[in-house]
């Protein structure tokens, strides 16, 4: 008869030090793509004031395709019935004045809370 025990403790060892290894994989999976959705935010703002600086003429198709899009949110942000539309209002951060949407309970730049604009 082997060491049944032994075997026993090195599975149960391996079995504790895989699982570890496993939430530690997920930790930093979870922890990349929260740096990636930061990064993701950054990169939009980033746009945002390219876009605002240079126009969306600089940016060829995707230019073209954003501006189609702008367009496209306003006609249908004007088929909003009037309460409707205040609930689309903009939160403005207090911490960085970028433009949250309405329902946003954070900012999307800094993080900073928002306050509710619209009691
Ligand atoms: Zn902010």
């Amino acid at each position: 008869m082997g060491d049944f025990l032994g075997d026993l403790k090195k599975g149960l060892n391996k079995s504790v030090e895989d699982l570890n290894k496993s939430v530690k994989t997920l930790e930093i999976q979870s922890k990349i793509s929260n740096l990636k959705k930061d990064a993701d935010a950054a990169y939009a703002e980033i746009g945002k004031r390219a876009v605002a600086e240079n126009g969306t003429e600089k940016y060829g198709e995707l230019g073209e395709k954003l501006q189609k899009i702008l367009a496209e949110i306003k006609t249908e942000e004007e088929k909003l019935p009037a309460d409707a539309a205040d609930a689309k209002k903009t939160k403005i951060c207090p911490g960085c004045s970028t433009e949250n949407p309405g329902d946003a309970r954070f900012c999307s730049c800094c993080g900073e809370m928002l306050e509710d604009q619209n009691p």
